[in-house]
C-alpha cells in the first residue's frame, strides 16, 4: 500500500465510465490521479469539470493528448498547431501539469519531413506553454504507428529533441507498451533523467490481437514493468505510475471488477 498514492488512471482505461462516474468510482477506490482525455471533458464547461475533479480530491496528472503535427497543408499544419495552444489552456483550467503529445506523421511524407514538422511544431508551442505553465510531454509510440500515429519513436529520438528544443517546457511520457522493446531503453533513460515527466504502464499480450485496443493489464504479458519502473526512478522520476490500457477485452467486462483489478495488479505488478 506504501505507494498506492502515486497511481493515476487514464480515462481511456475505464472507456465505459463517463468522467463523473470514473472521479466517484477512482475516488471511492482511493485513487488520487486522473490522465484525462480529452473527449472526458466535453459535455459541460472546464470549470466544472475541474470542480468535478476537486470535490472528489482527484488531481488531473496529464491531459491526454494533442500532437499530431505533420500535416499535408500549412493549414492542416496551423490546425495542429491551434489544437495543441487549445490542448495546453485546457491543461491550465483543469489543473493538469502537463499536455501528452502523440507527435503524429503522415504516410504521404517522409520519416525525416514528418520529424522535422513534429520538432517545428513542438517548438512552435513552447512559449503558449510557458505562459499558461503547463509541459509538453513528448510521448514516443511502438514503431508500428510510424506511418500515422507517430514518428516519434523512441526515447533517444526524444532526447536528441530535447537537446534542441530545451527542456524548460518539454519533457518525455516513457509508456512501457511503446519502449519495453528497446535495446537503448536504459542509457537514453538516463540520458533523459528529469526530462522524463510521465511514466505510463499496461502490459504486452502474446499475441496480440490487435494493435491498438488489445493491451494486457499488468503482470498479464511479458514487459518487465518494474525493470523500467526502477531505470525511471533511478533516473530522478518520483511522480504519478498512470495506468493506460487500450482492452476491447477489458472494456467488455464490469468496470468495477476491473478497477478492482487495476488496482491489485498496481500494488503486485508494478
Ligand atoms: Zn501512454
Amino acid at each position: 500500500m506504501e505507494n498506492f498514492d502515486r497511481l493515476a488512471i487514464h480515462t481511456m482505461t475505464t472507456k465505459p465510465w463517463d468522467l463523473p462516474t470514473a472521479v466517484e468510482k477512482y475516488s471511492r477506490a482511493g485513487v488520487r490521479g486522473v490522465g484525462l482525455w480529452r473527449q472526458w471533458l466535453e459535455g459541460r464547461s472546464l470549470t466544472e469539470s475541474c470542480a468535478l475533479l476537486d470535490d472528489h480530491g482527484i488531481k488531473a496528472v496529464s491531459l491526454v493528448r494533442s500532437g499530431f503535427f505533420p500535416g499535408l497543408t500549412p493549414e492542416e499544419r496551423q490546425t495542429a498547431l491551434d489544437d495543441n495552444r487549445r490542448a495546453l489552456d485546457e491543461a491550465a483550467a483543469v489543473g493538469a501539469p502537463q499536455v501528452v503529445l502523440v507527435c503524429g506523421a503522415k504516410p504521404e511524407l517522409s520519416l525525416a519531413e514528418n520529424r522535422c514538422q513534429i520538432t517545428e511544431g513542438i517548438a512552435a508551442c513552447i512559449d503558449h506553454a510557458s505562459s499558461v505553465g503547463v509541459k509538453l510531454s513528448i510521448e514516443p509510440l511502438h514503431p508500428m504507428y510510424a506511418d500515422c500515429r507517430s514518428a516519434v519513436n523512441t526515447i533517444g529520438q526524444c532526447n536528441d529533441m530535447i537537446d534542441q528544443l530545451g527542456d524548460a517546457w518539454v519533457g518525455i511520457a516513457a509508456d512501457v507498451y511503446h519502449i519495453w522493446w528497446d535495446p537503448h531503453l536504459e542509457q537514453e533513460i538516463r540520458r533523459a533523467g528529469k526530462r522524463i515527466i510521465g511514466f505510463h504502464v499496461c502490459d504486452w499480450l502474446t499475441p496480440t490481437q490487435d494493435f491498438l485496443n488489445d493491451r494486457g493489464l499488468m503482470g498479464e504479458g511479458c514487459i518487465d514493468i518494474r525493470g523500467i519502473r526502477a531505470m525511471v526512478e533511478q533516473a530522478g522520476f518520483s511522480s504519478s505510475i498512470e495506468v493506460e490500457i487500450f482492452s476491447n477485452r477489458h472494456w467488455a467486462r464490469d468496470q468495477d471488477e476491473f478497477l478492482s483489478d487495476i488496482i491489485t495488479a498496481y500494488k503486485s505488478q508494478t
